[in-house]
């Protein structure tokens, strides 16, 4: 074992899934403080020392204050608080924990509330509408059509974060968690996941504003490179100094989406702090996508920062589990190859049926 971190990463309530019909025992939604710790004392015996926790998602899964009308109804830590003695307890175990915060995409019930606040995709019938899920990984585009229970959405509930109240809502949910609940080691910062960019009037004005050029001419591509671009900028001027205010010395963390990063990294990278640590996340454990995982960990990390790599522990697998799981394992010693310092397993709003098979802990390398 060379890595310095490994662990896994859970949801404290749904996330972006959509809520299934029955939600059995494995979901995150039903754990109450006591199988929360039965799942740490698992986890520790994996040898995990860090745990990432999404603290957002369609609904929000803690008391809001700010945000009553999307909190996660039924959920056992909206009932009877008590993420502050998981915390305590995962830190007592020589788990450090992470808050994940998903800024200004994910919010699925919040544009239900306020729909002002969501993207404007390009006009219907306009030359490119339907063009912008081709680029896409096929399973992503896939999956941002098909709604089902229990499947995540990709492309729902993305604000405008060139709309002020949209830039206030993942200030004051991370403002409301990290005053909140005590002991977060850091904090990680997940880029939206969009399929189509914004064509709002202040988009438009703002593109014109960068380029010089017309956003309603400008490719789907073009069109999300700036819409990705404009939210990195957002995310380290308004986000990561209140982080910094109120987690001092707190680890910095982000995801890569990959289906953006990939293509525009290089431009990208100006608005990523050295001290940021990039976290590669990919699920996909196809042969031929698994050649090109050292190049894109090498070229994350061509700039300094250092980079970690996130594969499923097993939620979105086809049916051939043993074969994926092996897959899964070679994709980690793929990475620690290359040098990250850090693996986290996603694991989502429900535990895996894969954690032993798929962990490198108990297996090594290859
Ligand atoms: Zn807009």
């Amino acid at each position: 074992m060379k890595l310095d971190r490994y662990g896994y990463y859970l949801f404290l309530g749904y996330g972006d899934y959509h809520r299934p019909d029955k939600a059995g025992p494995d979901w995150t939604s039903a754990w109450n403080l006591k199988e929360w710790e039965r799942r740490l004392d698992r986890l520790q015996k994996l040898g995990t020392n860090i745990l990432y926790v999404f603290m957002m998602g369609k609904e929000l899964p803690f008391p809001s204050q700010a945000f009553p009308e999307i909190v996660e109804k039924g959920h056992t830590n909206v009932e009877n608080e008590f993420f502050q003695q998981v915390l305590d307890s995962a830190n007592k175990r020589g788990i450090e924990v992470i808050a994940v915060f998903a800024t200004t995409g994910h919010a699925g019930e919040l544009v239900k509330h306020r729909p002002h606040l969501e993207i404007k995709p390009r006009p219907e019938g306009s030359e490119a509408s339907t063009a912008h899920l081709r680029a896409f990984p096929k399973a992503e585009a896939e999956r941002a059509i098909h709604h089902r229970a229990g499947t995540a959405q990709v492309g729902s509930g993305i604000l405008c974060h060139h709309q002020k109240e949209a830039q206030k809502y993942p200030l004051t949910v991370i403002t409301e968690c990290l005053t909140r609940y005590k002991g977060f080691s850091g904090v990680v910062l997940h880029p939206p996941e969009f399929v189509s960019a914004c064509f709002c009037k202040d988009c438009q004005a703002m593109y014109k504003k960068a380029t010089g050029n017309d956003l309603m001419q400008a490719s789907d591509d073009e069109a999300r490179r700036f819409f990705m671009d404009s939210n990195l900028e957002f995310q380290k001027n308004v986000l990561e100094p209140k982080v910094d205010e109120l987690l001092p010395g707190g680890k910095s963390f982000m995801f890569t989406i990959p289906w953006m990063f990939e293509g525009h990294f290089e431009e990208f990278e100006r608005w990523i702090d050295k001290d940021t640590i990039i976290v590669d996340w990919d699920y996909d454990v196809a042969e031929e996508r698994m050649a090109e995982l050292q190049g894109r960990l090498k070229r994350y990390g061509k700039y300094g920062h250092e980079v970690w790599f996130m594969p499923s522990s097993g939620f979105a697998y086809g049916p051939d589990y043993t074969e994926q799981e092996a897959a899964v394992r070679k994709q980690v010693s793929l990475a620690e190859e290359t040098g990250v310092n850090g693996v986290v397993y996603f694991m989502g709003p429900v535990w895996t049926r894969h954690l032993e098979p798929s962990s490198y802990f108990l297996h090594g390398a290859g």
